[in-house]
């Protein structure tokens, strides 16, 4: 196996060998992944895919390892749900979920990437492996360096939620919380990375982290009974996700396993941290670096990496773009669990309250097929909702207490 054939600048074209290099010494755009696509058109077709393992791995020609696959080998192949009950809600035709709060082993869309990502560490040959991270990024490189036996180094803004600390912790990797915000945080880790040879999965070797969120977009297409639907809205932080899922769609247009994309993508943010959907909106590519203050503690990245790339994304796809109040996130995650049985984090909030909001401006037609991405769990983020969602009625144990408390007014 294997079908990459170096690495490109995204900016200028110029190829580079397949090292852990991320970006371009000439212009300094980032560089990405090249593939030989003919030869992958040669092998891959649809029943291939589906008599493999229901895993991300099943697009593995797609991915960027020379050999086999060796970590997150679990992960990937969440469930695609017909959301019944919040097309009632929303009064839309046909609304899917695509439901990464599920994902194995912790539970967001990282641990995609970071399958991808501590694979080809291994290949490369590093021993350590670290990351810069607003929280779910943490849990997965520290969950999956262990399974690796991988020592991990993890750098988090200090004042990050308790269960994405835990949630890492657990993991026993050197975990250091830094007094600044993730802006900052990844700003000391590319400094770091230049002294240290470790594998830092969002930094040196990006282009191939990065690939693994293309699987987003694949199972999307697979489990529709492969076709793209007609509007999809993506959570951005660094704004990577939204890129590769419509760089997945257009590689299966290509590959010939759908047919043409007829796909709008809406990038989601909180207002709090809003710097791609700003862009989108004033309609300018330079998007102005912004000091997040939201919530959505998963999606605050104020200086986007990939902030022009998701620019570009929604601009050549004739999506839009909004965001929303911490008000109207935890509301969102209060309809989504009592709509669809789904626990979200602040991220899953921010996805579905733009997609009410896109539908009820008018941007998203009522009688398309929409998709929304859920890519993270409500049990990391629980401060986020604890006061806004009622308290247990406490009773004595005995039947007297319950017909006094509950039984009477609710009895028919
Ligand atoms: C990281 C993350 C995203 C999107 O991240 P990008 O940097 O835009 O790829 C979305 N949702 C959750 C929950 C995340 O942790
Ligand atoms: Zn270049």
């Amino acid at each position: 196996m294997g079908y990459v054939k170096g690495l490109r600048c995204r900016e200028c074209g110029r190829g580079y060998p397949k090292e852990s290099l991320y970006v371009c010494e000439y212009c300094f755009g980032p560089l990405e992944v090249d593939y030989d696509y003919e030869g992958i058109k040669e092998k891959l077709n649809k029943e291939v895919i589906e008599y493999r393992a229901k895993n991300l791995w099943r697009y593995r020609e797609l991915l960027p390892l020379d050999g086999e696959p060796t970590v997150g080998l679990e992960s990937g192949f969440t469930p695609l749900i017909r959301a019944v009950n919040l097309e009632k809600a929303l009064g839309v035709k046909e609304l899917y979920i695509k439901d990464d709060s599920v994902n194995h082993p912790t539970l967001s869309f990282k641990d995609r990437v970071v399958a991808v990502a501590l694979s080809k560490a291994k290949e490369f040959g590093f021993d350590t492996v670290a990351c810069a991270s607003t929280g779910n990024l943490a849990n997965s490189v520290a969950a999956q360096a262990a399974i690796a036996n991988l020592k991990r180094y993890i750098f988090i803004p200090a004042d990050l939620e308790l269960g994405k600390i835990v949630g890492t912790l657990i993991f026993n990797p050197i975990l250091v919380a830094v007094e600044g915000n993730y802006d900052q945080v990844n700003r000391l880790c590319s400094e770091i990375a230049k002294r240290h040879k470790w594998a830092f999965v969002n930094i040196n070797i990006r282009p191939y982290y990065a690939e693994g969120s293309k699987t987003f977009g694949y199972e999307i297409a697979e489990q529709l009974g492969w076709k793209a639907p007609r509007n999809i809205i993506v959570p951005c932080a660094g704004g990577s996700l939204i890129t590769k899922i419509w760089k997945g769609l257009k590689e299966l247009q290509n590959l010939e396993l759908i047919d043409r994309i007829d796909t709008k993508i809406y990038a989601a943010q909180a207002t709090g941290c809003a710097p791609i959907v700003t862009g989108i909106k004033e309609n300018s590519d330079i998007i102005r670096p912004v000091k997040p203050n939201t919530i959505a503690r998963s999606l605050a990245i104020g200086n986007p990496a990939d902030g022009i790339y998701a620019f570009r994304t929604v601009k050549e796809s004739g999506g839009w773009a909004e965001d929303v109040s911490d008000d109207e996130i935890v509301e969102a995650m209060k309809l989504l669990a009592a709509t669809q049985g789904i626990f979200t984090e602040t991220a899953g909030g921010v996805t579905l309250g733009v997609t009410k909001k896109l539908i009820e401006q008018g941007r998203i037609p009522k009688d398309e097929s929409i998709l929304i991405c859920i890519t993270g769990n409500g049990l990391k983020t629980q401060e986020a909702v604890t006061e806004k969602i009622g308290k247990p009625i406490k009773i004595n144990p005995n039947i007297a207490s319950f017909e006094e408390n509950i039984g009477r007014e609710r009895r028919m």
